[in-house]
């Protein structure tokens, strides 16, 4: 049997109507000349050979810019109360993002009942690209050291 409306509601502590939050940030993204080669697709290691750059196609490199972490205010329009064995998630469809189709906000990950606690979860999503991104850079780096120590061996 479906539960009435106002059951739901009661049980979410949130009713169809109220407003939440929703953590937001930006991405850009952006072609640049390469920071490692500087455009040329070639680096030149100590030994004076000359090795093809890992960290680019063509001497451009993609770059995304990842920032401006904010707080969306939206409106419930759908909640969901998913219960399962080991826990029970709550889900909010909001009339700004779609209502049936649209955005699914998850409780406590995508959706706040402020709008500080968006803003955190959106500037430690931020930290968590960011740092995604300095490691790739890191695994590219260690990579091209890797091939200039074969180059100079070679
Ligand atoms: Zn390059």
């Amino acid at each position: 049997m479906m539960p009435e409306r106002a059951e739901v509601e009661a049980a979410a502590g949130i009713a169809i109507g109220d407003t939440f939050f929703a953590p937001e940030y930006s991405t850009e993204n952006y072609t640049d000349d390469c920071d490692w080669c500087g455009g040329d697709h070639s680096v030149r290691v100590a030994t004076g050979h000359h090795l093809t750059c890992s960290f680019c196609r063509f001497g451009t490199i993609q770059k995304k810019r990842i920032g401006n972490p904010t707080a969306r205010t939206l409106t419930v329009g759908q909640i969901r109360i998913l219960a399962g064995k080991a826990e029970t998630k709550m889900e909010f469809m909001a009339y700004e993002t779609g209502v049936g189709s649209g955005t699914v906000y998850t409780w406590g990950d995508r959706a706040f009942a402020t709008a500080a606690e968006a803003v955190a979860a959106a500037r430690g999503t931020v930290a968590r690209l960011r740092g995604e991104i300095l490691d790739r850079n890191k695994e590219l780096e260690a990579k091209m050291a890797d091939e200039a120590k074969a180059t100079e061996e070679g």
